[in-house]
């Protein structure tokens, strides 16, 4: 990749950031294009989060992600924000305006495009029935909005282990559960809920690289065929919960798809041009092969 003072920066804010995956793809996809931009993960404390997005404004930046811990922190030093985001409470993606000398950020939520786009396949199926999410998040927080928003669930449950964390992200949700389909249950009483929900989500980071042994449900006989299971963690592709839930005959999506297209609904916003989604996907397979 030529880098030159043309060059457009985009950044990623977060803490830690040596394991994330984005540079990796967002380089491959400005070269596969042509496009002078490059990505740079930025380690931000916290605390110094509002230093580092006026350093965005006053370094020419294209835009960032934000990951964690700064998701929900950096929506407050948003100058406009996309429905989506404010719907949330969380922002990992801005897109800085320029206007003359003017800067502004726009901030935006593609994990909810992103999560969503594996489950259009299976929308008329799951459309009206009982879902579950482990965990209660940031992510967790994009799942429950997009599923309340688009799939309208007949019952939503946050099987967690701290329920305070999980009743705060229902009370924040509130205005979007409209058919109170929102439970929170802790995970040593979830295991009725477990059983009879068509869609399950892992959103915790439980069986992530390297810690693959381990499940957020670790009964593997409450699932059953017509199950639909979704593991956020992209890395391993496939999760031990995923293998477990396969063996009961249930469908499974592992993260990576999630993770490509939050990233492509980011892409577009910073260059003006679809990601190529094909290449983006080639590097990170052999990228994972490699190291896993
Ligand atoms: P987060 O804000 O730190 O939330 C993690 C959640 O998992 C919390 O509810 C936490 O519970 C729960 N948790 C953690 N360890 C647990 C354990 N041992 N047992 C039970 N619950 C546990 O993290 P996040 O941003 O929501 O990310 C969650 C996962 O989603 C990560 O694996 C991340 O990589 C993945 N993700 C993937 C994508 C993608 O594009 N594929 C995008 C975003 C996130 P407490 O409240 O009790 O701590």
């Amino acid at each position: 990749m030529h880098i030159d003072a043309t060059t457009k920066p985009v950044g990623l804010l977060g803490y830690p950031v040596d394991h994330s995956l984005s540079p990796l793809l967002h380089n491959a996809a400005f070269q596969a294009q042509g496009l002078k931009y490059v990505y740079v993960a930025l380690p931000v404390t916290p605390g110094d989060v509002a230093a580092a997005v006026l350093g965005l404004k006053m370094l020419g930046f294209a835009g960032s992600n934000v990951t964690v811990p700064h998701k929900q922190e950096v929506v407050s030093l948003m100058d406009d924000l996309s429905p989506q985001a404010e719907a949330v409470g969380a922002v990992n993606t801005i897109v800085c305006r320029r206007e003359g000398n003017t800067v502004t950020c726009y901030g935006d939520n593609t994990d909810i495009a992103g999560f969503l786009a594996p489950l259009q396949a299976f929308a008329d199926e799951l459309r009206g029935t009982e879902m579950l999410i482990f965990g209660a998040g940031g992510a967790a927080r994009a799942v429950v909005y997009a599923l309340l928003s688009t799939l309208e669930p007949s019952k939503l449950t946050l099987a967690v282990r701290t329920p305070a964390r999980a009743e705060v992200l229902a009370r924040d949700l509130a205005t979007y559960d409209t058919r109170q389909a929102l439970r929170v249950a802790p995970m040593q009483d979830a295991a009725a809920a477990v059983q009879a929900s068509t869609l399950l989500v892992n959103a915790t980071p439980v069986g992530m690289h390297p810690h693959t042994s381990a499940t957020p449900w670790p009964h593997a006989d409450d699932f059953s065929e017509g199950q639909i299971a979704y593991d956020l963690i992209y890395r391993p592709h496939q999760t031990r919960w995923l293998r477990d839930v396969a063996t009961r005959g249930a469908c499974t999506l592992g993260g990576m798809e999630m993770l490509i297209q939050q990233a492509a609904a980011s892409y577009v916003q910073w260059t003006g041009h679809e990601m190529p989604v094909e290449v983006v996907r080639e590097t990170l397979n052999q990228h994972i092969t490699e190291t896993e």
